[in-house]
């Protein structure tokens, strides 16, 4: 049975590499019908948070990334890590070790002078140590010395390190603590990881891992290690490059299923297709089209791609989303509004839930003021006598339908002898304060007869007062 696992420090919100990493994870399992582990990585217990814990959590809901396993807590399984390093110690495979920060520094600063790189010598590899009490001492793998370690990463291909250029690594610090390597190597093997999807700035550990799980004669894993995403200005993406935490896509109004479908081009491709349903991205992922060069981030692509799911998402969903956020605003509407129907006019002009509310706004209250442009250009004396006929026809109107509306601007352009500009300008800015709108005969109809007639007289009279 095929299993992954994303496995983030909650040192911070989940960001768009970790996403990504969590994405390729999920849509692997999915796709061979294996199993997706959760696991929180929070060893580092100064850098740690319960509010990164959350936000991780958060993130990965938003995006609808299900795991079937965990969250397991790495700080709940130290007496497991002690356990492996005891075993590792019993058979031989790790030793204690007193060198002092001091020895350490001295060594590191020789080889740097010779040249080399540098690396644990082995001082105490022999020695046979045992702890004493009150002596703190850390605990190193007893890495082989001869011989090759090699894996064959799904997209870096072919990788061979040579054990001598490996040296002793820490696997327990002076407190008894894991380190990074020696707990993921437990877990990965307990939680019987069958694929390691990760950022590739862990490459280099990967040889140091697998050789400790050797020496516990576990199974390795198969690896693929993701290169890193690229802010557009070719460095590596960070907080400079704006939005970099998951999460803040979901304020700005993005929408989880275009946020999945551009990370999942970030880094994979499948000819040149841009848009996958989910099931299309199960189906044709695959570990060996991973890209292998670095892949930049893209706003202008991710707007693209949402305003591509604002537009064939069902209705009813996107709805939900801005009903969601009014509520939020605390905006409060009249629901006699026909609300899926004015989403619908908008949501192909836009390119995010916030701005869509941004448009319609006018929708639910009454602007302020007009847009200074629009007003200047268009609400002038001239305007008057078109509103005022449209005004007193509109009061008439029986049925308030898209049919009879256009019929009433259209008698008015008849009747004053007038362009459609001059009746359909003056309207527009009349009801929702500034020049852009859609058909202005459906922006009528959307906003209501009694609404439509106020907002008419409001800028009769603003065109008077301002005479
Ligand atoms: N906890 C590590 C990180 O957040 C990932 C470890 C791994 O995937 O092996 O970078």
């Amino acid at each position: 049975m095929i299993k992954t696992r994303f496995a983030p420090s909650p040192t911070g919100v989940l960001h768009v590499g970790g996403a990504r990493t969590a994405l390729f994870c999920w849509l692997y399992t999915r796709k061979m019908g294996g199993k997706f582990v959760l696991r929180i990585e929070d060893t580092d217990l100064e850098r740690s948070t319960p509010e990164s814990v959350q936000a991780i959590l958060d993130g990965m809901a938003w995006l609808g990334l299900d795991y079937d396993e965990g969250p397991f807590y790495q700080t709940q399984r130290f007496e497991r890590y002690r356990e492996v390093i005891e075993q590792l110690i019993g058979q031989g495979d790790a030793y204690y070790c007193e060198c002092t920060k001091q020895r350490l520094d001295s060594l590191r600063e020789q080889q740097m002078a010779a040249k080399q790189k540098p690396r644990y010598d082995g001082c105490c590899r022999d020695l046979g140590l045992r702890p004493e009490p009150g002596k703190s001492m850390v605990i190193r793998f007893r890495n082989p010395q001869q011989g090759v370690v090699s894996f064959d990463d799904h997209v870096k291909g072919r990788i061979q390190v040579s054990n001598e250029e490996l040296d002793d690594l820490i696997i327990a610090r002076g407190d008894g603590s894991p380190t990074y390597n020696l707990s993921v190597v437990v877990d990965d093997m307990d939680m019987d990881i069958t694929h390691v999807l990760r950022g590739d700035d862990h490459v280099n550990n990967t040889p140091r891992q697998i050789n400790i799980l050797q020496a516990l004669k576990a199974k390795i894993p198969e690896y693929a290690h993701v290169p890193m995403i690229l802010g557009d200005d070719g460095k590596r993406l960070s907080k400079r490059h704006g939005a970099v935490g998951v999460m803040e896509y979901f304020d700005a109004g993005y929408l989880p299923q275009a946020m999945l479908n551009y990370l999942v081009r970030l880094g994979w491709s499948h000819g040149d297709q841009e848009i996958f349903s989910q099931q299309e991205m199960i189906d044709l992922f695959s570990l060996d089209e991973l890209n292998r060069s670095p892949s930049s981030f893209n706003t202008e692509k991710l707007n693209w791609i949402n305003q591509q799911y604002l537009m064939s998402q069902p209705l009813p969903e996107i709805v939900a989303l801005v009903r969601q956020r009014l509520d939020r605003l605390e905006i409060d509407y009249d629901h006699s509004l026909d609300l899926a129907a004015i989403v619908d006019l908008y949501r192909q002009r836009v390119t995010t839930i916030n701005e869509l509310l941004d448009s319609i706004d006018y929708c639910f209250r009454d602007f302020e003021a007009y847009d200074e442009k629009a007003a200047n250009k268009v609400l002038k004396p001239a305007a008057v006598e078109p509103l005022q006929r449209a005004l007193e026809m509109f009061s008439e109107l029986q049925s308030w339908d898209v049919v009879s509306i256009h019929g009433v601007i259209e008698t008015v352009t008849v009747e004053l002898e007038v362009g459609m500009g001059k009746v359909g300008q003056p309207l527009r800015v009349a009801l929702t304060g500034g020049s852009f709108s859609p058909p202005i005969d459906q922006t009528v109809e959307l906003l209501g007869k009694q609404r439509s007639l106020a907002r008419i007289q409001r800028a009769i009279d603003y065109i008077s007062n301002n005479d």
